[in-house]
């Protein structure tokens, strides 16, 4: 199979679809890979990388979409790239479809066959091209949060890890799934003393397993909650319901029972935010003040460190990719129905029952 990979063109998107050794697998197993140039460029990869990989180089975006059976990319297609997409052609990328219905209607009308990432599924009832990105949003909210709590930003001016004869930062993570743990592993890591809230036992008990007194569980009530925030230096949102907004578990008034200066890291924005006081920021401008508390609400976290997304996205595609490359969308969804779960159109007709319920639409 032909597989094109373009450049992101979505603003502030440094990812790029293919990996310079998925290409080398692709190409190994008898397929045609055509990266655009430049694409890798963000995440540190170069044309010379691809070629060394066998792929070809392609101008511009148009010369892939006119020629490849397969687009790889990160983001949804913008309305320019949708023009482009050919009858018959595979469409391979995060979509959100459900919120987004000019997107969902020139994916119809375009007769692509579109899988989604966010809606491939595991034999666990996960979402195995999600997860890398919750790891790296979890991985990073403790830095950025660090960073957040230095005096030159408002912050509190605490160390995450104290000094010795010094307490260190007191880190609360609320929720406690891909994201919520792996902030608590970084923020016990840079020897914060971490407690994470969750309101599913069987987590918590997984948490208390796996970790040990690494970090602490607490059952997440609302009070709980209140108390935790009270001390907290540092507050993680990291809830997840799904389908759902986020709950707003700490409203404007409870910032008045926090310690001033203190910092929040709402990874939970995407959704929504779980802080009343939470809106969206962008790696430009990250950081905001309200009532003393500094807020950290980037909705597109993994974008500050594209390489490790990249390669961490990469790592979850590949045996999709090479799957629908190999066997061709229909026998691999066949063989395959947890990548079933990726079709999100095909032929002029929405094929996933949840987007089309999101979207009200038939599917
Ligand atoms: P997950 O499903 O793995 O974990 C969510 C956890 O929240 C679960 O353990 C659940 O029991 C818990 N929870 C639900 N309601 C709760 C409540 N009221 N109190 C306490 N805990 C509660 O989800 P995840 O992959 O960890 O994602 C968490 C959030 O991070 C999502 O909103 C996701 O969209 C977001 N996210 C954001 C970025 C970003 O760049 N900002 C990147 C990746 C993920």
């Amino acid at each position: 199979m032909h597989i094109g990979c373009p450049t992101e063109i979505k603003p502030q998107e440094f990812r790029v679809g293919l990996t310079p050794n998925a290409a080398r697998e692709a190409v190994g197993q008898g397929h045609k890979v055509t990266m655009q140039a430049g694409a890798g460029l963000g995440a540190g990869f170069t044309d010379d990388d691809y070629r060394a990989a066998g792929a070809a180089i392609a101008d511009s975006a148009e010369e892939i979409f006119a020629s490849a059976e397969m687009i790889v990319k990160v983001k949804e297609p913008q309305a320019v790239e949708r023009r482009m997409l050919r009858e018959g052609q595979i469409l391979f990328t995060y979509l959100h479809l459900a919120p987004d219905p000019e997107q969902t209607e020139d994916l119809v009308n375009s007769g692509a066959t579109c899988i989604a990432y966010e809606t491939v599924t595991d034999r666990n009832g996960g979402l195995p091209l999600l997860a890398p990105m919750s790891e790296v949003a979890g991985r990073l909210a403790p830095q950025m949060g660090a960073w957040t709590l230095q005096k030159a930003n408002g912050g509190r001016g605490v160390l995450m890890g104290g000094v010795p004869g010094v307490n260190p930062a007191n880190v609360v993570v609320i929720g406690g799934g891909v994201v919520g743990t792996h902030a608590a592993k970084i923020a016990a890591g840079m020897g914060a003393r971490v407690t994470v809230l969750d309101k599913s036992l069987p987590r918590m008990r997984y948490l208390d397993d796996v970790f040990g007194d690494q970090f602490r569980t607490l059952y997440a009530t609302a009070g709980a909650t209140a108390d935790a925030v009270t001390q907290a230096d540092m507050v993680i949102g990291a809830v997840l319901v799904p389908g759902a907004a986020a709950p707003k578990l700490v409203t404007r008034e409870q910032l008045s029972t926090m310690k001033p200066g203190a910092a929040i890291v709402d990874v939970a924005i995407d959704q929504g935010g779980c802080f009343e006081t939470s809106k969206p920021t962008t790696h430009e401008n990250p950081i905001y003040e309200v009532d003393g508390i500094m807020h950290y609400c980037v909705a597109n976290m993994p974008g500050a460190v594209a390489r490790t997304s990249t390669l961490a996205l990469g790592n979850a595609t590949m045996p999709f990719v090479l799957a629908i490359a190999g066997k061709g969308w229909k026998q691999a969804c066949l063989d395959d129905p947890h990548l079933a779960e990726g079709l999100n159109v095909h032929q002029g007709r929405i094929t996933n029952l949840a987007v089309g319920e999101g979207l009200g639409r038939e599917a």
